[in-house]
């Protein structure tokens, strides 16, 4: 687990909890009767909906991989606001709505999202509840029980996706919505990355054998209910932490409704335990195949670092490809 250092040892008595959690806005909605963009639009947020009166420290946070990060102390409590100086809103929409929907399922604890937008330099914010996290480890048992409530609380009527496109990493993940699970992962997740490996790297070997495992995978969902879940989409330990009450938190998230069993694509750096899994079993009973499909998840984050950091990750996307391929005598 990452221990996240919280930059401030601030009291609480210093931290008057929010007095009231305005709801997700976006400015983009707005833009249209509205072509100025503020000249500081997290501060004018937090001074008018935010319903502070005055902004009294603003503190770098560090810890995250793409954008820069900062706290906000207010007279009406604290607040998480992320910037990127050079991408567009997209990125945080698709995380201020990933947030928001597994907020509304009540289960596991994640920062309520507020306001994203874009910034008058042509960069995006996000705006966020601020989280003061603990130093406690992770309760494996709690983390595993929660996640398996948000599966099962958060559902979806429009099937396999997600209101927006989003990214994982920073790799575009594309979330149009399908009917057919098979189709989604195939096309949308392996599909999409193998693509990627093709166009970025030549990578011809991996393209083909990656499509032929997509054409031949049916088998591996024989028997098996696929309902969309909620997913947070890319729960590795840097996205897990526990807030001062020990309470697990989950941050960052790749959000889709997806197979519940995605979400431990990955599960290679995320200290998942013994008691975490049957926590989790408890509430979301494992399902017939389960422990055949576990690769195959793995597959899509492989690939996806595979594309992002360079060949160190080939042989291992590789391997799950060549064990199914033959496994499935494709
Ligand atoms: P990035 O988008 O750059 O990967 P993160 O979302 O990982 O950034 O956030 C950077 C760091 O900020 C995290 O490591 C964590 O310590 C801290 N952080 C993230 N969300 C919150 C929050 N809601 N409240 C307080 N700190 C947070």
């Amino acid at each position: 687990m990452v221990v996240h250092v919280g930059l401030l040892p601030l009291s609480s008595s210093c931290l008057p909890s929010l007095p009231r959690l305005p709801r997700l806005s976006s400015t983009k909605h707005r833009t249209f009767a509205m072509a100025v963009v503020s000249e500081d639009p997290v501060r004018e947020w937090i001074l008018s909906e935010g319903n502070a009166t005055q902004i009294t420290r603003i503190s770098p946070v560090g810890g995250g991989c793409i954008n820069r990060a900062s706290h906000y102390d207010t007279d009406a409590g604290s607040f998480f606001v992320k910037t990127n100086r050079s991408i567009g809103p997209s990125m945080f929409e698709g995380e201020a709505l990933g947030l928001g929907a597994m907020f509304e399922t009540g289960t596991i604890r994640v920062p309520k999202p507020f306001k994203f937008g874009p910034l008058p330099t042509g960069g995006s914010y996000i705006i966020m509840e601020f989280i003061e996290f603990g130093s406690r480890r992770n309760n494996q048992s709690v983390l595993g029980r929660k996640l398996a409530e948000m599966h099962k609380a958060g559902k979806s009527e429009k099937g396999f996706g997600f209101e927006v496109n989003n990214t994982v990493g920073s790799t575009p993940q594309i979330n149009t919505w399908s009917s057919d699970w098979i189709q989604f992962y195939g096309e949308h997740r392996l599909g999409y990355q193998l693509q990627l490996a093709l166009d970025q790297y030549g990578d011809g070997t991996i393209y083909e054998k990656g499509q032929r495992l997509v054409k031949s995978m049916g088998p591996l969902f024989d028997n098996v209910v696929i309902e969309p879940c909620l997913l947070h989409g890319d729960l590795w330990s840097g996205n897990i932490s526990s807030d001062k009450n020990g309470e697990p938190v989950i941050l960052d998230p790749a959000c889709y409704y997806g197979h519940s069993e995605a979400e431990f694509g990955m599960s290679w750096c995320a200290g998942f335990g013994g008691s975490f899994y049957s926590s989790y079993f408890e509430v979301m009973p494992k399902q017939p195949g389960f422990e055949k499909r576990k690769d195959l998840y793995l597959l899509y984050h492989y690939l996806n670092h595979y594309n992002l950091f360079g060949s160190g990750y080939r042989s291992s996307a590789m391997s799950i490809i060549d064990d199914y391929l033959r496994m499935l005598k494709a």
